[in-house]
């Protein structure tokens, strides 16, 4: 018997991972061999002398690690430890970063490579190694002179071999949820895009459609679980629009506090489905809707196809529902869009009130169509993981200097529900472009992992420096957004005042909040009308406290 780690690395603690319990579940069910499976998840921010000590405790015979971007750096290090650590096992790498790259992870210390749907394949490598067949199978080959081989293993199994999609794994066993403890959970209901964006993994892949009855199941199971959020991996989860119907039918009517995310197309949307998502619970479901960009030529370029029109219309409908979290992305790099196509484009996504607006930076991935085109359109990228755009024809260094400003300042104001009256009010006061904003933000009050207290200071200083803005205004809509977004912390120096009228809102809050109010949850603004937390008020969509004012009227 084998005994083997199946290692997935997070991003983030909150995170945790699919593949690897469904890689688990694959051996437990194909494996024609009793195999001892262990899954550990570790993230990045781990020492990776550390992870490999949890490894090597389990002293295994083989260590299957999962490679994604957000790993790939810490890999080749975390191999050269773990083959010193333990001489005898087998490494063998499979997820997106290694099967597109297989020499690449050969030299670093892989053993072998799997290439295509690990449930699969991962059974059968096991049984072939267990056999001691390996390096003899169909599609083998010797490696760079080393001991390595590499078995490239057919995407799938024939079609006559490969389970039918009727029967997915189901991963979630008694020690998926021991792990879970809490944090984001991951389920996919299909596998495959229909679409071919260029720059994406997932382009132009015929799409699997797991059963409804065993996914509701699955859903249900995981919604009574302890996550708080269960994220759908399924790449475009709306691309067939009936299907996508009656989950969102099945989660709205589930009795859970679970918060449900999907990644989905805008465009997709029918009235139908729209009238539906109306009786959302608030905060029930959360929408990643990948814009990229709005201009022709690099939507073009990039081979997305997307009514632009119609996603826009129906981003505006689910805002105006407003219980419904809506993220949107835009992708800068792509071909042809330069800094001024861009800026329009971002305009236009500002435009739309959504709760996030990412910007996110092009990357060209290994086995991405366009990272083939990336010398045709003269891209430049960095060689290492990310493999993030440097510059382009269209967008120069310095060009992309500004938009890591832009990104730097949306991070840590909008995309965190921060200061939402206050550019508002900006805005609106100087006339300014949204883009603009955003770049002078963070060029001139850059977020480098600053204390609130002292980024709102720094805000308050630049911005009561723009034309035609009223200091006092300024400060008051500061003053609010601080309440609803901080939950009573200690107040900025600046916002700080003795009015002589703050005893009344006291008491009054008091009276509304039945409790005890601190002298962090309430303020007087310079009309004298007066303001207070209430903190227990959360907003379930977009996590902001409810302000409540006290009218001038009723102050003494
Ligand atoms: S970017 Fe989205 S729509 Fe385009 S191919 Fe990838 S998953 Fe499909």
């Amino acid at each position: 018997m084998l005994k083997v780690v199946l290692l997935a690395i997070n991003a983030k603690y909150v995170h945790s991972s699919l593949s690897v319990w469904v890689i688990a579940g694959g051996v437990a069910r194909y494996a024609q061999h009793p195999h001892d499976v262990v899954v550990v998840e570790a993230t990045i921010n781990q020492q990776t002398s550390d992870i490999v000590d949890v490894v090597a405790k389990h002293a295994p015979d083989v260590v299957g690690i999962s490679s994604y971007i957000w790993s790939a750096a810490l890999l080749p290090e975390l191999l050269k430890l773990l083959r010193e650590r333990l001489p005898e096992a087998v490494f063998t790498l499979g997820g997106p970063e290694a099967s597109n790259n297989v020499d690449f992870w050969l030299k670093r210390g892989a053993n072998y490579v799997l290439q295509g749907e690990g449930e699969y394949n991962f059974p059968q490598f096991l049984d072939t190694l267990a056999e001691g067949q390996m390096g003899q199978g169909d599609g083998s080959r010797q490696g760079d002179g080393s001991s390595v081989s590499l078995v490239r293993q057919k995407n799938r199994p024939p079609v006559s071999n490969r389970p039918p999609v009727s029967e997915p794994i189901d991963p979630y066993t008694d020690a998926f949820f021991d792990a879970l403890t809490g944090r984001l959970s991951y389920i996919e209901t299909s596998r495959g895009c229909p679409f071919q964006c260029s720059f994406c993994l997932s382009a132009g892949s015929t799409v699997q459609y797991f059963p409804l009855d065993t996914i509701k199941n699955q859903i249900f199971t995981l919604s009574q679980s302890s996550t708080k959020t269960l994220k759908f991996v399924d790449r475009t989860f709306n691309c067939n629009t009936d299907r996508a119907y009656k989950l969102f039918e099945y989660v709205i009517d589930l009795d859970t506090t679970c918060c449900f995310h999907f990644e989905v197309a805008a465009d997709l949307f029918d009235d139908r489905t729209l009238s539906l998502l109306e009786s959302a619970p608030p905060g029930r479901i959360q929408f990643e809707i990948g814009l990229q960009s709005f201009y022709e030529p690099a939507l073009k370029a990039s081979s997305r196809i997307m009514d632009v029109e119609k996603s826009e219309r129906n981003i505006r409908t689910l805002m105006q529902i407003r219980n419904i979290h809506i993220h949107v992305d835009l992708i800068a790099g792509l071909p042809y869009e330069a800094l001024i196509d861009f800026m329009n484009s971002f305009d236009r996504a500002y435009s739309l009130k959504t709760h996030t607006l990412q910007l996110g930076f092009l990357k060209l991935l290994h086995g991405s169509v366009l990272r083939k085109q990336a010398e045709t359109y003269e891209l430049q990228y960095l060689p290492e993981p990310p493999y993030e755009i440097i510059s382009s024809p269209w967008l120069s260094v310095e060009d992309l200097r500004i938009l890591k400003h832009v990104e730097n300042a949306l991070q840590h104001t909008r995309n965190k529900n921060r200061f939402l009256s206050t550019l508002d009010y900006i805005l609106t006061t100087t006339g300014e472009r949204p883009f603009k904003l955003m770049q002078s933000l963070g060029a001139n009050v850059p977020n480098h992992g600053t204390q609130l207290e002292e980024y709102v200071s720094q805000i308050y200083e630049f911005c009561a420096a723009l034309p035609g803005i009223n200091k006092n205004t300024l400060q008051d809509n500061l003053t609010s957004d601080w309440l609803s977004m901080v939950k009573g912390k200690n107040t900025p120096a600046f916002m700080k005042n003795n009015d002589k009228s703050r005893d009344h809102v006291a008491a009054e809050a008091e009276k509304h909040l039945r409790r005890k109010i601190r002298r962090e949850e309430y303020a007087v603004l310079s009309s004298g009308k007066g303001i207070f937390v209430d903190s227990d008020d959360q907003n379930p969509v977009t996590g902001l406290y409810s302000v409540h004012t006290v009218p001038k009227g009723e102050l003494h």
